[in-house]
């Protein structure tokens, strides 16, 4: 069977050196569930960076064409006879994953992004139309409404669209560390992911201390909502933390020392990486050992969880800070993000590719 398909704006990378230019890709025309949404705003993450370079070819090679962007949101344009929960004119999201198999553990428990037959919203395989699926870097996208997220109406959009993958991906193992009042929590890396986990841990009620490498980064820390900050760099800062906190998210995109991190947490305190780096790490069992420390890790959010992130960030009028920028500047923007100069996603403004 062919599926109907039409054709739709994008920026796509031919290889893992080449830049993101113009293209012209395939979309299946809405089947009965599927909604179709006119993307707005699609933000910019690390991970678009490993994927379209082939960082990560040990774990999930990239298949080229690649078109990336899973931080997306648009305004409905037509739904599928069996949808129900949105109509044309709404305003809806797409993080990273745009479907599931429905019937494992993982989905049962909510836990969509752990389903063996789950499907990123790009570079996996395209069940409707073969070969690999295209990402929000482009004019439209079609996806199962089971998928299909709300956006909380006081959000401004272009702010909002960082919260799909940055937003979800801190505030679930946050939530799950049950960070709040009288915890001492570290965000290592002020980026994307770290500024987020920075606003949720002051939403949350925490004492949040950041740990950076840029030191020009520690007023907007503070601005941003932590109560201290550190540069990594500083032996001396460091040391003056051993043993003291709860929980620390790490975020870093690049290879860096994370035994430097788990000197200072306190007993049964818990280092969760969400951070990506290619490289493994090594670990010195002593700041294991020492204090029954915990060595985590964490991937986006359930739907249901995104969803509730999301309401939990309109209820506190919360988003990322974002840099808007047309889709033209998106290899600049590439360029600047490997530097830190970003404060602190780039979110790409859509109607930018109606002049390609
Ligand atoms: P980002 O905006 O580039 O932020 C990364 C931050 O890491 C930088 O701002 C910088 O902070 C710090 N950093 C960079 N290079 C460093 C180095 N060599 N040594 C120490 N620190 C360094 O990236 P992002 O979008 O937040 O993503 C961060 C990582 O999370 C990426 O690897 C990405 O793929 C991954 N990720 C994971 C998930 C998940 O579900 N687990 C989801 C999204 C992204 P300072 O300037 O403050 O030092
Ligand atoms: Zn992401």
């Amino acid at each position: 069977m062919h599926p109907v398909t039409y054709k739709t704006k994008a920026y796509s990378a031919a290889s893992a050196t080449s830049p993101l230019a113009s293209t012209v890709i395939p979309r299946r025309e809405p089947t009965d569930r599927d909604v179709q949404i006119e993307i707005l705003f699609c933000g910019i993450c690390h991970s678009d960076l490993h994927a379209v370079r082939d960082e990560w070819n040990e774990f999930m090679p990239t298949v080229y064409p690649i078109v990336p962007g899973h931080e997306i949101v648009g305004r409905v344009t037509r739904v599928g006879s069996a949808v129900t929960r949105y109509k044309p004119g709404d305003i809806a999201a797409v993080g990273c994953m745009v479907d599931s198999d429905h019937t494992c553990g993982q989905c049962k428990a909510g836990e969509e992004q752990f389903c063996p037959n789950m499907v990123l919203t790009y570079n996996s395989p395209d069940k409707h139309l073969g070969g690999v699926t295209y990402g929000g870097y482009s004019a439209s996208i079609v996806v199962d409404e089971r998928f299909v997220l709300r956006v909380p109406a006081n959000l401004d959009l272009a702010k909002a669209a960082p919260l799909l993958c940055a937003g979800i991906t801190t505030y679930s193992p946050m939530r799950r560390a049950a960070v709040g009042k009288g915890k001492k929590v570290g965000v290592v890396g002020l980026g994307g992911l770290g500024h987020m986990a920075v606003k949720f841990g002051r939403a949350f009620g925490a004492h949040v201390v950041v740990f950076t490498t840029s030191p020009h980064k520690r007023e907007d820390a503070l601005r941003l909502g932590a109560d201290e900050t550190v540069v990594s760099r500083d032996a001396n800062e460091m040391k003056k933390h051993v043993g003291s906190f709860d929980f620390i998210i790490d975020t870093v995109s690049a290879d860096h020392d994370i035994n430097a991190y788990l000197q200072l947490l306190g007993r049964d305190g818990n280092l969760t990486l969400v951070g990506a780096p290619a490289k493994p790490m090594g670990i010195a069992a002593f700041n294991l050992l020492m204090l029954r420390r915990r060595l985590s890790g964490s991937i986006i959010g359930g739907i249901a969880e995104t969803q509730e992130m999301l309401d939990f960030c309109g209820a506190h009028n919360l988003t990322a800070d974002v840099e808007v920028i047309p889709i033209q500047k998106v290899n600049e923007a590439y360029d600047r993000m490997l530097k830190s100069d970003v404060k602190y996603r780039f979110s790409i403004d859509m109607a930018s590719l109606k002049s390609e």
